[in-house]
């Protein structure tokens, strides 16, 4: 097959990616392209365009993370562009900090379960107001939650 100049399939290694990075503190900052908005580091992997870090994940962990495996890829810095392998790492969606729920704007399908779970069976006056305070979300958003008026697809697979 005819492959066009520059197209083919960029290879990397973790020592590669590391060779990259600029050190910073504890972490090493990519020194290639970054997101304009996230400031994550971009980089073409294959024939993808893809954050430096979901590589480094896919490299170190040699598996990819999904929304549908229920993990994903974090980091233990606040560096958007960190690229130390180091700092990389695969976690359980619904242990990352609660925090991230309101801020990712979605729930995972356990943590849904989990929160229907105690509404129902340790329901006491005020228990939305608590879970709502613990998950970081509005009261009206987590009694929606509780009431099955959103998330609705995560009852049909009780
Ligand atoms: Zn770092």
């Amino acid at each position: 097959m005819r492959q066009k100049p520059g197209r083919k399939p960029k290879e990397w290694t973790l020592e590669q990616i590391v060779a990259k990075g600029r050190p910073f503190n504890d972490c090493l900052i990519w020194t290639g392209g970054k997101h304009s908005q996230l400031g994550y580091g971009m980089m073409r992997y294959k024939t993808k365009m893809r954050t430096v870090h979901s590589v480094i994940a896919e490299i170190k962990y040699g598996t990819k993370p999904t929304k549908y495996t229920g993990t994903r890829v974090s980091r233990t810095c606040n560096e958007p562009a960190c690229c130390n392998p180091e700092h990389i790492v695969i976690v359980d969606a619904g242990s990352l900090q609660r925090g991230n729920a309101a801020e990712r704007g979605r729930f995972t399908d356990e943590e849904i379960k989990d929160i229907r779970n105690r509404y129902d069976n340790e329901y006491y006056w005020g228990i939305v107001s608590d879970l709502s305070k613990e998950y970081e979300v509005k009261p009206n958003h987590m009694s929606a939650i509780c009431r099955r008026w959103i998330y609705k697809k995560v009852e049909q697979w009780k």
